[in-house]
């Protein structure tokens, strides 16, 4: 049985009032809140380990080291990838992508050739890759969309050309809650020899992933929404890809060897990874994956499959209620207006009830103009979240929407 009372002990911040309130937390999408587990190795590693890693021989470094790499074991488990040398931390989602389209631009991607990305990404995922096009005089292409949010992958094969240099898809939209079928993407991608880059944002909060069932080429998702740090991300790429592309950022910790003549490239994961790394919070983003894993991954997902449907049903019986998105697999993010009240009004009177909710595109308005709208309310769930926490939002739309 999945205890959600038991489990909202781990998390001081839900215990606190707000204007009066109690706080509703459904803004996990945006980020979560970190339970004791996390916070506590953070601290304890800042009180009694730090030291730079990597550099030093003695006994701090050492053991500061042994946790860091620690760490990549644990996310290489976590998301079932071969090797730890697939492993590279950075600071989210977004330098991941930032990295590999760069990176691979700048090994893979010539003047007419194209890069694929889908209807439904957060800027995260387009802009670089939009930058990189612009540096090679390359060409962005679009998988669209249906009117349900679910990506039209009859179209995808016609899109891809011998130009197309990689794929670029989201496995969980941070606004539809469309679960993507990416194992579909990649089959139909590798037939042509194409590879993928999934972007996990969304997806490895709620779900179990497998890199290798999945066969991606690449694989990026931040820590911070995934009851993890601030400040520390992932990005998993196959070996013999990350072999073939060269360094994103020069500096300390990737290079072999330095002269002012030629520097040559330390092995992976470390050619990828410049500069002292964020060895604290690589450490507490092991603690949270250790904490959702002790959970279980299937009950997590569970329970919060079991709040989306319960929040789907009550929501939709609001009157002047429009949901975006309508997936046969969905997650757990809703987005949504009523009538003619706009998504910023929502948000800040149901702040006033204590309820934290997101407005507005969300990072996705290339997504707001296929929609035809400028913005949305989203509630997101996490873990934590309860029934009482859902009807106590559908109870301050009704409010806010009697006021209207
Ligand atoms: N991709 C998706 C699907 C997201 O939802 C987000 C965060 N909203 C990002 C990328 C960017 O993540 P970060 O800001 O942690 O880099």
């Amino acid at each position: 049985m999945y205890d959600v009372n038991r489990v909202r002990e781990d998390f001081p911040i839900l215990a606190r009032q707000i204007y009066g309130r109690p706080l509703v937390y459904l803004d996990n999408g945006a980020t979560t809140q970190k339970p004791r587990q996390v916070v506590e190795a953070m601290v304890d590693e800042y009180y009694n380990v730090n030291a730079n890693v990597h550099r030093g021989v003695h006994f701090l470094s050492q053991q500061a080291t042994d946790l860091h790499e620690a760490s990549r074991e644990t996310v290489r488990h976590f998301i079932n990838a071969r090797s730890t040398a697939e492993i590279l931390f950075t600071r989210g989602t977004t330098e991941s992508i930032n990295l590999l389209a760069f990176s691979f631009g700048e090994a893979m991607v010539k003047a007419g050739d194209e890069v694929v990305v889908s209807a439904m990404e957060h800027h995260s995922n387009i802009v670089p890759w939009q930058m990189m096009c612009e540096r090679k005089g390359a060409q962005l292409r679009v998988i669209p969309m249906t009117d349900d949010g679910e990506l039209q992958l009859e179209a995808l094969d016609d899109l891809l050309t011998e130009r197309t240099r990689i794929v670029c898809c989201t496995q969980v939209s941070n606004v539809l809650g469309t679960v993507n079928l990416v194992k579909e993407v990649v089959r139909i991608a590798h037939e042509r020899g194409i590879p993928v880059l999934v972007d996990g944002a969304q997806s490895v909060p709620h779900m179990s992933v497998d890199v290798q069932d999945m066969d991606c080429d690449f694989f990026a998702f931040s820590g911070h929404k995934v009851y993890g740090p601030t400040g520390v991300g992932v990005l998993y790429g196959k070996e013999a890809w990350l072999d073939k592309l060269p360094p994103y950022q020069g500096g300390g910790e990737m290079i072999k060897n330095v002269s002012f003549e030629k520097t040559t490239y330390n092995e992976l994961p470390y050619k990828f990874e410049a500069g002292t790394p964020d060895y604290v919070a690589t450490h507490a983003l092991a603690k949270a994956l250790d904490y959702v894993s002790g959970l279980g991954m299937q009950a997590i997902e569970a329970h919060e499959q079991e709040l989306t449907r319960y929040a789907l049903e009550k929501l939709q019986g609001i009157e002047g209620m429009r949901i975006f998105g309508a997936a046969k697999q969905r997650d757990a993010v809703i987005s949504f207006q009523v009538g003619n009240i706009h998504h910023l009004d929502m948000g800040t009177l149901l702040d006033r009830l204590g309820i934290a909710v997101r407005t507005g595109h969300h990072c996705a308005e290339p997504l707001m103009r296929r929609l035809g709208i400028e913005g949305t309310v989203r509630t997101s769930f996490g873990l934590y979240n309860t029934k009482a926490e859902v009807d106590a939002l559908v109870d301050g739309i009704e409010r806010v929407r009697r006021m209207f």
